[in-house]
């Protein structure tokens, strides 16, 4: 991973001190108790010491930390989740504004809207409104945070029926980077609401997240699950299945390796259709094959965006690489079979995600996202490991990448780029970059909030 220049400003006892004074929260420095924790993020490739953390306990907190960052030249960098591929959470030598101690959440059942802070994981959010039954679309691993999620984009099981989490977005508190506090929405604020969604963490700390819901019962979720010799006539089928599902229905095709060390291709399926109505639209995928298991059954949401989350544990090493695969054509099924079958580890997978359905309904001009408002299979290549050099892992990755390119276009999802550099982060922009840039010459012009995929302030 690529080690960010720095140089620390050397801090004062009573500079400190005055920080601290101001803070709800805690400021932890290297040496305390729970500095080594608290540097940790989901990947454990990623292992960087930041001269300061602030644990933020509310809004007032955040203000406080950009400003004592801005009047002390440190570099910032942002933790939601800490689940970026990429560990932009956490910087050598700089301030974390850490906000995953806020997790209040407030929800009014009956205008069908949650207000949540930044701290929430995907599962403590829907822990919180499924038990009002309502839902809102996240992603597919319950410990992700609502906050980098949200605000790269968010494709999960409902995409297909209510879109990408940011489409659910009514209006967002957020801390600018002259540390003041703005409420964005459709009417107020409209260009920077515009960027925040899909624009990551280029424009503010955003400290209070207001969603829409919406009524959902259960869901019938779950695999199927098919040998890798299997592997082409699979992906054949998950071509035609996933083609014709409605927004009710969305399809991922997994490949990766059983206890006992099988390589398998995996179908799983999340379906908010009606249960009898759901049941007819999955029974083409269970009797497909047969397959070697069939763990599809009704369950809450909850549970089907925990589903996976043992495949892909904290503090594992890994290394993403995304590829926007535009058609599964014969072509691009031969390359999945040849290398994806083949991982660099046991614990190594590939996703093939279906985007479609009211997701790729949105205009690409409505939102600051490109790549995912078109239907297309999103791929996921996660190579991951637990000892030993990253090299073989990371060449897999790539290689994997680099033969679908003929398959694929460059707009890849934001929240799964990691170093690719900057003409990286316009592809996956793409029309919308120049506006972005505007944006961010506006709203931080300094490029004071750069440690993410950065859009780089338009020149004056
Ligand atoms: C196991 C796993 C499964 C995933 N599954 C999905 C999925 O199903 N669907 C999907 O869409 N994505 C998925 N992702 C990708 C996920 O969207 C990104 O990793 C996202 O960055 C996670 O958000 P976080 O808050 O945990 O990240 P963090 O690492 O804490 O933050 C990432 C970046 O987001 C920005 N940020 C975070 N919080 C704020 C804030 N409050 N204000 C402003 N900027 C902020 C900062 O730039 C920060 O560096 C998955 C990732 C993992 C690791």
């Amino acid at each position: 991973m690529t080690r960010e220049p720095f140089a620390t400003p050397v801090l004062g006892q009573a500079t400190l001190d005055e920080l601290r004074s101001h803070l709800q929260g805690q400021l932890i420095r290297p040496g305390d108790s729970t500095y080594d924790a608290t540097q940790k993020v989901w990947n454990g490739a990623i292992d960087r010491f930041p001269s300061l953390i602030v644990r933020c306990a509310d809004a007032a907190d955040v203000v406080h930390a950009v400003q004592f960052a801005r009047s002390n030249g440190l570099r910032v960098a942002i933790r939601g989740g800490g689940h970026n591929v990429a560990g932009r959470a956490i910087c050598d030598g700089g301030l974390v504004i850490d906000l995953s101690p806020m997790k209040c959440i407030e929800i009014d059942p009956v205008a069908r809207v949650a207000r949540a802070q930044p701290g929430l994981t995907l599962g403590e959010f829907i822990g919180a409104v499924e038990a009002q039954g309502l839902v809102t679309p996240v992603g597919t691993v319950s410990g992700t945070g609502i906050a980098g999620l949200t605000l790269g984009g968010g494709m999960g099981w409902l995409m297909g029926k209510y879109g990408l989490t940011l489409d659910n977005l009514l209006s967002v508190e957020i801390i600018t980077a002259e540390g003041q506090l703005l409420h964005a929405s459709a009417t107020e604020h409209p260009d920077l609401f515009w960027a925040v969604r899909g624009g990551g963490g280029n424009f503010g700390i955003v400290t209070s997240f207001e969603y829409r819901l919406h009524r959902v019962g259960a869901l019938l979720g779950g695999i199927v699950i098919h040998p890798a010799s299997r592997a082409r006539e699979v992906l054949r089928f998950y071509r035609e299945y996933s083609a014709a599902a409605p927004d009710e229905l969305t399809a991922y095709a997994v490949f990766a390796t059983m206890p006992d060390g099988h390589p398998v291709v995996i179908l799983a399926v999340g379906c908010c259709a009606p249960l009898e109505e759901a049941e007819k639209l999955v029974a083409p995928l269970r009797q497909f094959g047969p397959p070697l298991a069939d763990l599809i059954r009704p369950m809450a949401y909850l549970e089907l965006i925990s589903m996976i989350d043992a495949t892909a544990p904290d503090g594992w090493s890994y290394y993403e690489k995304p590829s926007a695969v535009t058609d599964l054509t014969d072509g691009a099924i031969e390359v999945f079979a040849d290398v994806a079958t083949v991982p660099s580890s046991p614990l190594s997978q590939v996703l093939v995600q279906h985007v479609h359905g009211a997701a790729t309904r949105v205009g690409v001009s409505e939102t600051a996202v490109y790549g995912l408002r078109e239907t297309h299979y999103e791929t996921s290549i996660i190579a991951a490991w637990t000892d030993g050099p990253a090299e073989p892992h990371v060449r897999w990755a790539r290689d994997l990448a680099q033969a679908l390119e003929p398959f694929s276009t460059p707009a890849v999802y934001v929240n799964a780029i990691a170093d690719d550099g900057s003409e990286r982060v316009r592809a996956v922009y793409g029309p919308n970059y120049h506006r972005l840039a505007e944006l961010k010459r506006r709203y931080d012009p300094t490029n004071f909030f750069r440690l993410n995929q950065n859009i780089v302030p338009a020149q004056s």
